[in-house]
Order: C-alpha cells, then structure tokens, then sequence
C-alpha cells in the first residue's frame, strides 16, 4: 500500500463509497409530471467528484454556458423540476453550489459553481432497464496541477518497478456504479467483475515478478476510455477487462474472449488523426502536420503489431480458461471493436467469463471454487502470455482491411471530385427558363438539345419529374 500507484486507487474507491449522499427531497413538482427530476445524488473521491441527476424522460441537454460571474449552467430541455429554485450548498473541493431551477414548463436550467483549477465536463448515460433511468453526469476533477504531481510519483514508481523487471498487469472489472451492466440469475455484473477482479489480482499479488492494478477497486463509474487510460498511465504490461455476458436466448453458453476488431482499430485510427491535427491547430503549428500520411502509416503498423499480440494474449487466456471448469465450454477468441480494446501502449483483451442468462453457466459463475478456478485461469493466461515465448510481428488482416478501406475512401473522394467537375462544366454558359404546363424533362432537353441525364444532375429532379407550370429549369451549357 506503500506505492502510490496503490495508494491512489485505494483511497479514490473508499472515500468515494464514503461520500455519496442523496441530495433530493420530495417535493411537489409542476407540470409535465411524468418528465421530472427524481434524484439528484453526489460522489466524491480525492481525485474526482461526480453528480448524477436521474431523469424519468431521455433528455435533451444543451452545452455548459458561464455567466458573467463565473457561474456554469447548462439546460434541460422537455422536464420539469419544483416551482422555484433549489439551492444546494455543497462547499467541498470540487463544487461549492449547484442550484436546480425550473426557469419555465418544460425547460429547467442546473447551475454550478466550481473552485478555481477543476475541471469539469457532462454527460449522458442512457437507461440500463430494470434499476437505472436515463441520467445526466457531472464528472468533476482536481486541478491539472495536483493531477500532474500524482503522475510525476506514478511514472517514479512505474520506472522503479520496470528496473526491477517487474510486469505490470492492468484488470479491468466493467461497467461501475451508474452502469450495473446486466443481471440475472442472482448475479449483478459490476458487483461480480469486481469481485473477480480483486481474486484476479490477488493471485498477482503473491508473485514479486508482478504488480497488478485494477481500474476500479469500489461501485463507481469510469468512462470506457478511461480504463485503457489507466493502464497506459500504469505503464501495463498487459490489459484484461472482465465482464459476465447475458442473452435472452438462455440457451447460449461459454466463455468468450475478444480483441480488437480491423473495424474499431480503423475507427480508432480516424480519431487519433484527427485528434492529433486538432492538437496541431491548438499549438498553431499549421507546417506541423505535413506528414500526416506517414503518420498514419505508424500508426496503423503500430496496431497492427499490438493486435498481433493482443491475439496471442486472447488465445493463452482462452486456453486456460476453456480447460479451468469442464462444464464452463468455450466459444473461441473473437474480435470486437469495444472502446476499451482500442489502446496501442499494450495489448489488450476483453474476457465474458460465461453467460449469467444461461442457468448452468450462472451456477459455475457463482461457485465459489468455480470463481476461483475462472481467477486462476485469467491469471495464468496472463502470466503465460507474459513469460512465454510470444512471437513479433502484424496482424496482416488489419493491415489488407485497413488498405481496402483507405482504398474505398480514395475511390469516394474521387467520385465527389468528378461530379462536382461534371457539375461545374454544366454550370459554365447554363441558363434558367420557366417550365410550361405539361413540360417533360425529356421534352426539355430535346427543346434545347441537352441530354436528359445533364439536365436531371444540374437541377436534381428525378427522370420522371413532371412539371405544373412556372418552375425554374436550368438548363446547361454547351462546352
Ligand atoms: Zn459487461
């Protein structure tokens, strides 16, 4: 507990659970009952705060506005809250007042106040039928500055740990808090990820050659790019995410492994790009990104190498897994494009450690040896992938998927660029008439020796357009 890398996820999950307090009172509320404000609860860690309003309608919110003395707000549109406004004094490191008011029928306004340095954003989280409604987050952080003196202690320890060739492993236990993930058969998924997460864990912690961290150690909430987050900052060796799986067909059954699908990582690639050309703009270096081409050549080798990896991950954990309980089968390794998969900084795999919705997999899952040979497996999975004789190399099917599509990108643009060519030619010496009673298209371009196919692309009628009488008619060119 004495490193920090421990400490701060220790204390993020204990003062969090510590602190959530239910901020709502029961009141009248006005018009449009059905869509109102119902709860209204706070979280707070030492690193992190968050509010949760939960709504009984799914909402439309608008962008957080400042007020000229510094307050924040931003606007709920179609619900209603009380009459009047609803002030809550909260006064702690992350917020110091956040005030509901109802500003007309149909329209509340929520306005917060923030000490200087944190940071703040908001979000939507739909329904997750049957216990949670469709909720509005206000996720609240400390000040970059107390942030980077955490990270400067973190990437100390991360390097002490490397020197001594210690392997870093990052669980992930899904879903948290605002997200239960699914349940069924007696079996809650975040309670239960979590669980075999720590067991997960705990086998890690008796080896000296491993430090393992897991990415949420409480019920809380961390947004999906988070968790791969963590990791990267953790400097892991490998990433593994935990999840129970449901279908409402009962009858489908097994563990089920994944990785990074072609799709996701061609997606991820986009937004990375984007990201880094957006960054480019900020820092005012326009010369900045003349290689973007050859940056993306990088980047798509550097997934295709993680990938290659990621599979090999995927397969030592599938193994073990598919031999840890008879009974439990497996259906194979297979390749989705979820966020938490999308790092490059490790490989990484998602594990559906059987489906709660089948009663024969629920059982083993809630076995307490059947739970403890499913750690067991995970664990050696890892630590097989880790110490074992892992080969280099490319996923070379990302690589053919991610040249189709580059191509088919290529193709498109090159078809926008013909027609717009196609359409400025037609522009050049076009002239507008005025369509008769009983005009055709075909009868119009005969008229004015045109062809129907030019005469359709410059105006975007369909062939079979007839005309009223008085329309305007362009009518193109002659090159
Ligand atoms: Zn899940």
């Amino acid at each position: 507990m004495s490193n920090p890398l421990y400490r701060k996820i220790y204390f993020f999950t204990r003062c969090l659970l510590a602190i959530c307090v239910s901020l709502f009172l029961c009141g009248p509320v006005s018009a449009a009952d059905d869509h109102r404000i119902t709860d209204i609860r706070f979280w707070q860690s030492p690193e992190e705060a968050q509010i949760v309003l939960d709504l009984s309608w799914t909402p439309k919110v608008s962008a957080v506005g400042t007020l000229d003395d510094g307050t924040l707000y931003f606007d709920i549109e179609g619900g209603s809250f009380r009459p009047g406004r609803q002030n809550y004094a909260l006064n702690n490191a992350f917020i110091s007042t956040l005030t509901v008011q109802e500003r007309a029928s149909g329209f509340v306004r929520i306005f917060f106040r923030v000490p200087a340095g944190i940071q703040f954003r908001t979000f939507l989280l739909p329904q997750t039928p049957p216990s949670k409604p469709d909720r509005i987050v206000i996720f609240l952080s400390e000040p970059a500055a107390a942030s980077t003196q955490r990270r400067e202690e973190e990437v100390a320890e991360i390097s002490r740990l490397k020197s001594q060739n210690v392997k870093i492993v990052v669980i992930d236990p899904g879903h948290g808090g605002e997200d239960p993930g699914a349940s069924h058969n007696g079996i809650i998924e975040k309670d239960y990820v979590l669980s075999m997460g720590k067991l997960i864990k705990a086998y890690f912690d008796r080896d000296p050659a491993y430090r393992a961290v897991l990415t949420r150690s409480g019920d809380y909430i961390i947004p999906l790019q988070r968790r791969s987050q963590i990791a990267e900052q953790a400097g892991a060796d490998a990433f593994v995410s935990v999840h129970a799986n449901y279908n409402s067909r009962h009858s489908v059954r097994g563990i089920e492994i994944y990785y990074e699908s072609p799709k996701g990582a061609v997606g991820e690639a986009e937004r990375k790009l984007v990201d880094a050309e957006n960054q480019q703009d900020i820092i005012g270096g326009v010369s900045a990104v003349p290689h973007s081409d050859q940056a993306k050549k990088e980047l798509v080798e550097k997934q295709a190498s993680v990938m290659f990896r990621s599979r090999q991950l995927a397969d030592k954990v599938e193994t073990h897994l598919s031999r840890a309980i008879p009974g439990l089968p497996s259906r194979g390794v297979k390749r989705a494009g979820f966020r938490v998969l999308h790092s490059v900084a490790m490989p990484s795999a998602l594990v559906e450690v059987g489906y709660m919705s089948n009663t024969t997999d629920a059982w083993y899952l809630k076995d307490v040896n059947g739970r403890q040979r499913i750690a067991q497996a995970i664990y050696q999975g890892i630590k097989d992938f880790l110490e074992g004789n892992i080969q280099q190399g490319y996923d070379t099917g990302y690589l053919q998927y991610s040249r189709e599509v580059e191509e088919a990108k290529r193709v498109r643009l090159e078809h926008i660029r013909q027609a717009k060519e196609r359409r400025a030619r037609l522009m050049r010496g076009s002239k507008l008439i005025k369509a008769a009673k009983g005009d055709t298209i075909s009868g119009i371009a005969h008229r004015y020796k045109v062809t129907t196919a030019d005469l359709c692309e410059i105006n975007d009628f369909g062939k079979r357009k007839k005309f009223k009488g008085g329309e305007s008619i362009r009518i193109p060119g002659h090159d």
